[in-house]
């Protein structure tokens, strides 16, 4: 699992960052691997929005491979859509279905949604591992 944290560049894009946790995004942005993917900017900052979280879709090998060839934002949208097409939406009720599946109450699957800061650090704390990947806006929706 993934949390998505909204961030903004020094030239005032916005965008989002998928992450494992907070402090892999607080190690990432401190050596300046946290790229803009308007600018390339490497001053980016977290937004105020609560972090999106994601889960059970494979993607790191794909996001280090984009970030190899410098093609994050191709990548990204390919991500996007790999984890609409292969993970259910369940929106703001992301933490409690995620305490559900890892609880077995409901069938295990890939899902994906909102969640708060606390929600996420909860989920983290009960062992339940959330994973942040960049969710950029779709050009071809
Ligand atoms: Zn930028």
């Amino acid at each position: 699992m993934m949390i998505v944290y909204d961030l903004t560049c020094a030239a005032g894009h916005v965008f989002e960052g998928w992450f494992r946790d907070s402090a892999a995004f607080a190690r990432q942005s401190a050596s300046r691997r946290v790229h803009c993917p308007e600018c390339g900017g490497v001053e980016v900052t977290r937004g105020p929005q609560a972090p999106n979280i994601a889960s059970g879709v494979s993607r790191d090998k794909a996001v280090k491979a984009a970030e190899a060839r410098g093609e994050m934002r191709a990548v990204l949208k390919a991500l996007r859509r790999t984890v609409e097409d292969n993970a259910q939406y369940v929106g703001p009720d992301f933490a409690e279905e995620a305490r559900k599946i890892h609880h077995g109450e409901v069938g295990s699957r890939p899902i994906y949604g909102e969640a708060t800061a606390d929600e996420a650090k909860a989920l983290d704390e009960e062992g339940i591992a959330v994973t942040q990947i960049p969710w950029i806006e779709r050009e071809d929706a």
